[in-house]
């Protein structure tokens, strides 16, 4: 969306005349806000464009989360393609895991071991990365 240009006729809302009037732009004071005049009462008034730069900023950040899923996906998908002598497991909470290691889980999927610490896991499934607890024998 853009300004509406100088010298046409733009149909919004006018205060004074509490309703939708034709205005006629006068000028863009700035690069986002043009002034207009209600061709019914004659008051000025400024228009604003939607904020654009805002919903643009909303966008850009949807993107990158979008992309941190696809990335995770993207990493699982690799591991799949590449896990010929990993070890299978079944996911079970006494159990002690190894890193790489592909764990079937009886909720998640199948997925596969990316980090292990003490007593927790960081999976990567087709969907989602998880962290379990393990090693609670
Ligand atoms: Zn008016």
């Amino acid at each position: 969306m853009s300004l509406p240009a100088v010298a046409k006729s733009f149909y919004t809302f006018c205060k004074k005349c509490d309703t939708d009037r034709y205005h006629m732009v006068q000028s863009h004071p700035t690069s986002t806000s043009a002034k207009m005049k209600c061709e019914v009462c004659a008051k000025l008034m400024t228009w604003n464009l939607p904020k654009t730069a805002a919903q643009k900023a909303a966008v850009k950040k949807e993107g990158v989360a979008r992309k941190a899923r696809s990335t995770h996906k993207d990493q699982w998908e690799l591991f799949m393609q590449n896990s010929g002598k990993s070890p299978e497991m079944n996911y079970n909470l006494k159990q002690k895991f190894e890193v790489n290691t592909i764990l079937i889980h009886p909720k998640f999927g199948k997925g596969y071991i990316k980090e292990a610490q003490q007593d927790k896991i960081e999976v990567v499934f087709e969907d989602e990365v998880k962290f379990l607890m393990h090693n609670r024998a």
